[in-house]
C-alpha cells in the first residue's frame, strides 16, 4: 500500500542501511528499498560490502592466511604439522555463514528500529507537494511511496572491460573470484588495485599461480612511495607475479580457460594462459534504472550523482551517499556519510573531515594510511618532517612472527601537526585507528610521542615513528 515517509533510503549497503538506522534513531518514519537477491535466491540487506565485498573477502583472506601459516610458518615455533589439507567447500561455507550472520543482523536492526524494508527496485516517478514519489518494483504489483527526504545510496558495481564477457565462472569480477569451487592452477588478475591484490593473495596462498597485469607503470600509486616499494618487495617475494605498465588486448575463452593477449611496458607482445581470470579494474556507480531525470537530477560525466561536501544534491531533501558519489569507494566513508545526512535532515550540523578517512588494504602484511602522502606534501610545497620505525625493532612484532614493515609519520615542520600516517604491517588496519583519532583531534607528533603505549605491543611503533620525526626515537 502506498505510504508517505519522512525518509526513504534507496539501497541498503553500508551507506544506506546506516543512514536508515540513524534516521530512525532520530525519530523519523523510515523506509529503505533494497533489491539484492543472494546466491540462494533470498532477498538480502547489506549491499556489496556484506554480500560480495568487504566481509566475504576478509573471511577468505583469514582462511587462506591460516592455511599458509599451517603449511609454512609453524615450524619456526617448533611445531610440526603434517598432512595439512584443504577443503575449499568448507572454507566457502564458513564465508557464506559469516555473510548470512551479518546480513540477518541488519534485518534485525531494521526490525529493532522499525524501518520498513521494501524489497525490489526503486525508481523515481515524480515529485509533488507531498514529496518525492518512488516506485518499488518487487515480486508483486509495483507500489509508489512518497518521501519528503530521499537518500540515494545505490552503490557501485564492478567495471568490466569492453568486449570481455564476465560469466563469473571462468572470467570473473569480485563475485566469481570470491566463490571458486576449487583452487585453480593458474589465476590471471587484471588490475593491481585493492581487489586484485587482496583476492590475488587469497588464491596464491591457497596454491594458485597468480599473475597480475596492471596498466599503470607505478605500483600502488595511491600509497606513500616508501610503503608501495616495501609492498612490492614483500608481495613479489611471496610469489605474486605482477607485471606493471601492460596494455591488455584480446581476452578469449579457450578449451581449458582463458587466454589474455597483452603487451609489456616495452611494447613486446605476450599471451597469458590461465584457468580463471579476475577482472578488478575499478567500480562504476549505480544509477541506471533509477530515473533520476524524473525529478530533474542527472549523473555527472563519470556516472556519479553530483553532491556538495555534505552530500546534498541540487534538490531540497534529496541526498546521495556512498559509492554513488565522489570520494573513495570505502564502506566506512559511506557509513559516515549516512550518519551525516540523517543528522542534517534532523537539523543538526554534522560534517565529515574527508582528510581523516583511513584506507586499508588487507594483504599480508596489511597496508593502512590516513592523511597526506609525502608526495602530496611535496607537491603542495608544505614543509614537513618524517619519522619512520621498522617492526624488526619491535619486540611484539618479533614475538608474533611479523617483523615486516614500518610506521611512517609525517608532521608539519613548524607546528608539528600530524599530517599523515602510513603503515605496512600486521594489524595495520587496527593500528591506523590511533592515527585517525590523533588527526581528528589535530594532535602533534609530540602528543603521540608522549602518550603511553602498552609494552610489548605493535602500537609502540607508532610512538617511535612520531619520536623519530623529531630524531629522538628511543629504540632506533
Ligand atoms: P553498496 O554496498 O554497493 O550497496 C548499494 C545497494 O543498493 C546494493 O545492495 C544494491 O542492490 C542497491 N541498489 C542499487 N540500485 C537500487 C535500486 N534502484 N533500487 C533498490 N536497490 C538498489 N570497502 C572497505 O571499506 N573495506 C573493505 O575491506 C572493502 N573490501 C571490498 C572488497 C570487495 C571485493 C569489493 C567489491 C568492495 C570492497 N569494499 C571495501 C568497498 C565497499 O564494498 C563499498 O565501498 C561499499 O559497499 C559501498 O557502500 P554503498 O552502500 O555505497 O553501496
Ligand atoms: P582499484 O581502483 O583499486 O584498482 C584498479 C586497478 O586496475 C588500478 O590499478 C588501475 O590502474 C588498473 N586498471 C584499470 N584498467 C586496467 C586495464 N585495462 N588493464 C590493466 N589494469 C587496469 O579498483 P578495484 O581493485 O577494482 O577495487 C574497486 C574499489 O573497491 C576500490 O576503489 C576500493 O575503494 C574498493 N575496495 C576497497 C577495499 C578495501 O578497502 N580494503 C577492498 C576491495 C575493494
Amino acid at each position: 500500500m502506498a505510504e508517505r515517509y519522512d525518509v526513504i533510503v534507496i539501497g541498503a549497503g553500508p551507506a544506506g542501511y546506516v543512514a536508515a538506522i540513524r534516521a530512525a534513531q532520530l525519530g523519523f518514519k523510515v523506509g529503505c528499498v533494497e533489491k539484492w537477491v543472494d546466491a540462494a535466491g533470498s532477498p538480502a540487506l547489506g549491499g556489496t560490502c556484506l554480500n560480495v565485498g568487504c566481509i566475504p573477502s576478509k573471511a577468505l583472506l583469514a582462511s587462506s592466511e591460516e592455511y599458509e601459516k599451517a603449511q609454512h610458518h609453524l615450524d619456526v615455533h617448533g611445531i610440526g604439522v603434517k598432512g595439512v589439507s584443504l577443503d575449499v567447500g568448507k572454507m566457502m561455507a564458513r564465508k557464506t555463514a559469516i555473510v548470512e550472520k551479518m546480513t540477518k543482523g541488519i534485518e534485525f536492526l531494521f526490525r529493532k528500529n522499525k524501518i520498513t524494508w521494501f524489497k525490489g527496485h526503486a525508481r523515481f516517478v515524480g515529485a509533488g507537494d507531498d514529496g518525492y514519489q518512488i516506485e518499488v518494483a518487487g515480486t508483486g504489483k509495483p507500489e509508489v511511496h512518497t518521501a519528503v527526504n530521499v537518500i540515494i545510496a545505490t552503490g557501485s558495481r564492478a567495471r568490466h572491460l569492453d568486449g570481455v564477457k564476465v560469466d563469473n565462472k571462468t572470467i570473473c569480477d569480485n563475485e566469481g573470484a570470491l566463490a571458486f569451487a576449487a583452487v585453480p592452477k593458474r589465476v590471471g588478475v587484471i588490475g593491481a588495485g585493492v581487489i586484485g591484490l587482496e583476492l590475488g593473495s587469497v588464491w596464491r596462498r591457497l596454491g594458485s599461480e597468480v599473475t597480475v597485469l596492471e596498466a599503470l607503470p607505478t605500483f600502488l600509486a595511491a600509497c606513500d612511495d616508501a610503503v608501495a616499494r616495501e609492498a612490492w618487495k614483500l608481495f613479489t617475494k611471496q610469489g605474486l607475479k605482477i607485471e606493471m605498465g601492460v596494455t591488455v588486448g584480446k581476452v578469449s575463452s579457450t578449451k581449458k580457460g582463458v587466454s589474455v593477449a597483452y603487451t609489456d611496458d616495452k611494447g613486446k607482445a605476450h599471451k597469458l594462459e590461465v584457468d580463471k581470470l579476475v577482472i578488478s579494474v575499478g567500480r562504476i556507480p549505480n544509477t541506471e534504472g533509477l530515473e533520476l531525470e524524473a525529478i530533474g537530477l542527472a549523473p555527472d560525466e563519470r556516472g556519479f550523482i553530483p553532491v556538495d561536501e555534505r552530500c546534498r544534491t541540487k534538490l531540497p531533501g534529496v541526498y546521495a551517499i556512498g559509492d554513488v558519489v565522489r570520494g573513495p569507494m570505502l564502506a566506512h566513508k559511506g557509513e559516515d556519510e549516512g550518519v551525516m545526512v540523517a543528522e542534517i535532515i534532523a537539523g543538526q550540523h554534522a560534517h565529515i573531515d574527508y582528510n581523516c578517512i583511513p584506507w586499508v588494504i588487507y594483504t599480508s602484511p596489511e597496508i593502512a594510511w590516513v592523511g597526506a602522502t609525502e608526495r602530496r606534501l611535496k607537491a603542495d610545497g608544505r614543509a614537513y618532517k618524517s619519522g619512520q620505525f621498522p617492526f624488526t625493532a619491535n619486540g611484539r612484532a618479533l614475538g608474533i612472527g611479523a617483523p615486516d614493515g614500518f610506521v611512517k609519520v609525517l608532521v608539519d615542520a613548524k607546528t608539528d601537526e600530524l599530517l599523515g600516517v602510513h603503515i605496512i604491517a600486521a594489524s595495520a588496519s587496527d593500528l591506523i585507528a590511533e592515527a585517525v583519532v590523533a588527526m581528528e583531534f589535530k594532535a602533534s607528533g609530540e602528543d603521540i610521542g608522549r602518550i603511553c603505549h602498552a609494552h610489548p605491543s605493535l602500537s609502540e611503533a607508532m610512538r617511535e615513528a612520531a619520536l623519530a620525526s623529531d630524531k629522538r626515537a628511543l629504540h632506533l
